[in-house]
């Protein structure tokens, strides 16, 4: 591992109602007050979200916090994310999260990316080592992998091209992340992999987007959950404590930081920010005011 300090860090995506963009502004308020290491922002695959996801960008940026775009392989060209990447370092970003994405439906054509291997190739070509770059990891495995093995061999290629870290899937079985580092250091993968987390909301949905991305959630969670009916309070103070277990086991095992997947609910982040006691240094207040202006479109 090259990391020392463990990262603290979160996630949001884009808006585009005007309802949606005054929930991404509180939620980059609510996260900037953490002083998180990073906040990066989602990008559609086939760029759908480009402009959204580009005033996203500034909104952190204005916020006073380090922004990091995702950068999605998918229906992108050559020419497309050049045009981002000398974009990106125009406003100063120095790290970013290069992932295949998932096509829309609907959508037409891979573009000249492949793969997320080929598109860190492609930036450490264009752009050296001007980028920290991020990658993709799945300690459950790939749902489109043929085997876990061909997963790893493909998660190694991706450093192998020039990674520098990798942000996990997110998962609920502290022990699949164990055994994925272990494995990842077996086949010379010793970069930093931090887990992916994802804060406990509404939990139909939870059970919604893991079978869609072939993430376990384990029984006795499904059992509790069920349990609570409609008693909306007791699913979010499981939920909650949930998932500060998981995390206080994570970083008692060595993990080298967490990344919050917020769904832009800076809240549901914060609470357990403030429940494992992660650093939060005093800020200047200032800097939340700029932040309203720079996030239109
Ligand atoms: C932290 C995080 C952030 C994310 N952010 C976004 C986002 O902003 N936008 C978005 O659209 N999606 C995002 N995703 C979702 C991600 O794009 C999907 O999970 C996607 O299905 C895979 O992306 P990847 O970068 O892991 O792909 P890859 O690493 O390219 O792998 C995809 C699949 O292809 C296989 N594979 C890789 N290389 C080869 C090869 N040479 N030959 C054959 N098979 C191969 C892998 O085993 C795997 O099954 C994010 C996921 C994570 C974990």
């Amino acid at each position: 591992m090259t990391q020392t300090a463990p990262q603290f860090s979160a996630e949001v995506f884009p808006a585009h109602a005007a309802a949606d963009l005054a929930r991404l502004g509180r939620t980059i308020d609510v996260l900037a007050a953490l002083q998180p290491d990073f906040v990066s922002v989602t990008y559609g695959a086939g760029g759908a979200t480009r402009d959204a996801s580009r005033a996203a960008l500034r909104g952190v940026q204005a916020a006073g916090v380090p922004a990091v775009p995702h950068l999605s392989a998918l229906g992108a060209s050559r020419e497309a994310v050049r045009a981002l990447l000398a974009d990106y370092r125009g406003a100063g970003v120095s790290r970013l999260v290069v992932l295949r994405g998932d096509m829309p439906s609907g959508l037409q054509g891979l573009g000249d990316f492949a793969y997320a291997t080929d598109l860190v190739h492609f930036i450490r070509q264009e752009t050296g080592d001007h980028f920290h770059l991020d990658v993709a990891a799945y300690p459950e495995c790939h749902p489109q992998a043929r085997s876990c093995d061909t997963d790893l061999a493909h998660f190694k290629a991706k450093f192998d091209a020039g990674a520098d870290s990798a942000i996990t899937q997110y998962f609920f079985n502290a022990d699949a992340y164990a055994d994925f580092v272990e494995r990842c250091a077996k086949a010379g993968v010793h970069a930093p992999i931090v887990p992916g987390i994802m804060p406990i909301g509404r939990f139909s949905r939870l059970v919604q987007f893991s079978e869609a991305r072939g993430i376990e959630i384990p029984r006795w969670i499904r059992s509790r959950m069920e349990a609570f009916g409609d008693d909306a309070a007791s699913i979010q103070a499981f939920g909650l404590e949930v998932i500060v277990r998981l995390c206080e086991r994570l970083l008692a095992m060595g993990a080298p930081g967490l990344h919050f997947f917020s769904l832009n609910d800076g809240e549901r982040v914060a609470k357990i920010w403030h429940a494992l006691g992660l650093p939060q240094p005093p800020r200047a207040p200032d800097v939340l005011r700029l932040q309203g202006d720079a996030l239109q479109t």
